[in-house]
């Protein structure tokens, strides 16, 4: 086992690490920008070593600070947690050539299933649903038209290196498409440096479920069932619940053996989440791996009982998986609401600044994962989660209920965050009857 890890991020996942490692006996080192300087979190650590100046690119970015501090605190590994250089590939084989353990996969399954033309190829050949659409990547515009018009509009182009939402452009049509296809390899020029475009069938009103994954380095693998990821706002998930509320027995069943034999076909270890839209008629579609453990992943410990963390790092450290697929349980719902620093009055503007109040709430069935404490600031420079609130509870009428009074009792002031917002959802009709797809927001909350 290690006995020494390095934390290669920040804020509540970096504390969140923390707590696994000290419960497994191991120490861990954080690091830090200088906008982080005295965060309450990093006193949890055993030791905290600056990296650099606030912008991201000079410190949670920067490989050859976070290896240095690395070297100088002499860990066995590092955690990537989600974010930064979590599904950085290059990051994972410096890490190895500098003879610290990465915990995640190598970074051979991590570039294959990174990017989403080779990912799709993986989960053909793993005989998982795809949604129809390009064989690989696109070579020019016309072969974009030709395939739409084959498969049928709506399409949505996608950018293979593509992640967060960006890089993605719907047509409705050749003009659309033509319109689309500029501005989609623009888009993903300037933020992955990598223009390759795929193409997809638009699914119209789908939901979004994703299927929880963790394989050793012997080659197995178990699945901890799914999380529905509906409720996003362009793109970006919002609200997280499992089980997913519209899914028989049988569909799910599927939904996670697809997901099994996609890591097994990829030979792969450590954490994944493998994606899939569900359309109207309870088909499954795969869209993409994640490579790394997710914000949303509490909800699954929550129902399953099982810290994802700490395996994370014993399948790192060379340790086998000892569970085996029936043990692993799932019980009642759980379901979480991001709490970012974000106005939804005026488009969910980003809201940073000084926390001069923050209580949090507690009582039955409630988790609550952040990093901050009454007299943080919330930094301009970083993503704008300040907490993650989670329930569990037996039936999700009362999950729902338990989520609505903790955000009633949740104080953070006087930054505007996305707690109104969570609570109009959670009462919205629509929500309650399981009646939403990925475009609920969109189309229901603009108001
Ligand atoms: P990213 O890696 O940028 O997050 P994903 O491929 O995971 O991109 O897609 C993110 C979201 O975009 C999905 O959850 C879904 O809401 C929407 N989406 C992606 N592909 C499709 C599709 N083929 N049809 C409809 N919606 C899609």
């Amino acid at each position: 086992m290690f006995s020494r890890i390095l934390i290669a991020n920040r804020g509540e996942i970096a504390l969140r690490i923390i707590r696994a490692c000290h419960e497994l006996g191991i120490e861990a080192v954080a690091v830090f920008s200088e906008a982080d300087r005295g965060a309450p979190y990093l006193e949890t650590a055993d030791e905290a070593i600056c990296i650099g100046p606030a912008t991201p690119a000079k410190s949670y970015l920067n490989i050859p600070a976070i290896i240095s501090a690395a070297e100088v605190a002499d860990v066995d590994a590092i955690h990537p947690g989600y974010g930064f250089l979590a599904e950085n590939a290059h990051f994972a084989e410096i890490c190895q050539e500098c003879g610290i353990t990465f915990i995640g996969p190598d970074a051979k399954s991590m570039r294959m299933l990174g990017d989403k033309v080779q990912a799709r190829l993986v989960a053909q050949k793993a005989r998982v649903p795809l949604v129809p659409g390009s064989e690989g990547e696109l070579k020019d515009e016309a072969e974009a038209i030709k395939l739409a018009n084959k498969i049928g509009y709506p399409v949505i182009l996608k950018a293979a290196a593509g992640g967060g939402g960006r890089g993605m452009r719907v047509a409705h049509n050749d003009i659309s498409l033509h319109k689309a296809f500029a501005a989609a390899r623009a888009e993903a020029e300037a933020a992955f440096k990598n223009g390759a475009l795929y193409l997809e069938k638009y699914i119209v009103e789908p939901r979004h479920v994703e299927v929880q994954v963790m394989a050793d380095k012997s080659g197995n693998a178990v699945h901890f069932y799914e999380r529905d990821c509906t409720i996003q706002r362009r793109h970006q998930k919002l609200i997280e619940e499992s089980p997913c509320p519209v899914l028989d027995e049988k569909t799910r069943e599927e939904l996670c053996r697809s997901a099994l034999r996609l890591v097994h076909e990829a030979k792969y270890h450590n954490a994944a989440t493998v994606e899939f839209l569900l359309d109207r008629d309870k088909n499954f579609y795969f869209i993409e791996v994640n490579t790394r453990i997710q914000v949303e992943h509490p909800v699954t410990e929550l129902v399953t009982g099982q810290d994802l963390i700490k395996w994370q790092i014993q399948i790192a450290a060379g340790n086998p998986l000892t569970l085996r697929q029936r043990d692993i349980k799932h019980t009642g719902v759980a379901m979480e609401c991001r709490i970012n620093a974000e106005d939804p009055a005026r488009n969910f503007a980003p809201c940073p600044g000084p926390i001069h109040r923050f209580i949090v709430p507690g009582g039955p069935g409630v988790r609550v994962d952040t990093h901050l404490a009454q007299g943080s600031v919330v930094s301009p420079y970083y993503d704008s989660m300040v907490a993650k609130l989670i329930v569990h509870q037996p039936t999700r009428e009362q999950a729902i209920a338990t989520m609505k009074r903790a955000l009633r009792e949740f104080r953070i002031e006087p930054i505007k965050t996305t707690i109104p917002a969570c609570l109009k959802i959670l009462s919205h009709n629509l929500f309650v009857k399981n009646q939403v797809d990925t475009s609920f927001i969109e189309r229901h909350m603009s108001s």
